[in-house]
């Protein structure tokens, strides 16, 4: 088992330790610069995060699989962190979203090259798309970019 707090020189920031019995699929799709979504079969919905089982009321199908998300969506909302542990601190301040894919999955992720300083520059409902950055050579961890010149 590894450490979920290992880094490296390459990133900073706490490493994941993938779940390969219920993220295996996640992560070799983020390793391929592609975010798969887990999907439920019975009620045709993807979700976030992966679990043995479908998340929505009334549903709760273990009739899962994995379905390639567009990788696009909408900023839902944001907050600044200012404080932060582990690697994060040489990132402070730095931008927490959740996303709203085009599949309807919320998603809370990092914003990435947007100023952290400017809030205000930083626009709810703006388009946004998925980037990866290698953490190790087995992991590559999503985050999400503003799409501009739309
Ligand atoms: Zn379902």
């Amino acid at each position: 088992m590894s450490n979920p707090k290992k880094t490296n020189k390459l990133y900073s920031r706490p490493i994941p330790d993938p779940d390969i019995l219920t993220a295996k699929e996640f992560w070799e799709g983020t390793k391929n610069n592609k975010l798969i979504l887990p999907f439920c079969n019975d009620c045709q919905k993807s979700f976030f995060y992966p679990r043995i089982i479908c998340p929505f009321t009334g549903c709760h199908s273990k009739d899962l699989s994995w379905k390639e998300s567009t990788g696009k969506g909408h900023l839902y909302t944001f907050a600044i962190q200012h404080v932060a542990i582990d690697g994060w601190k040489e990132k402070i301040p730095f931008v927490t979203a959740f996303i709203d894919t085009t599949e309807n999955v919320r998603m809370l992720s990092v914003l990435i090259n947007v100023d952290a300083s400017k809030p205000e520059s930083i626009k709810i409902g703006s388009s946004v798309q998925v980037k990866f950055e290698k953490a190790t050579e087995q992991i590559y961890v999503p985050y999400w970019e503003i799409v501009t010149n739309e």
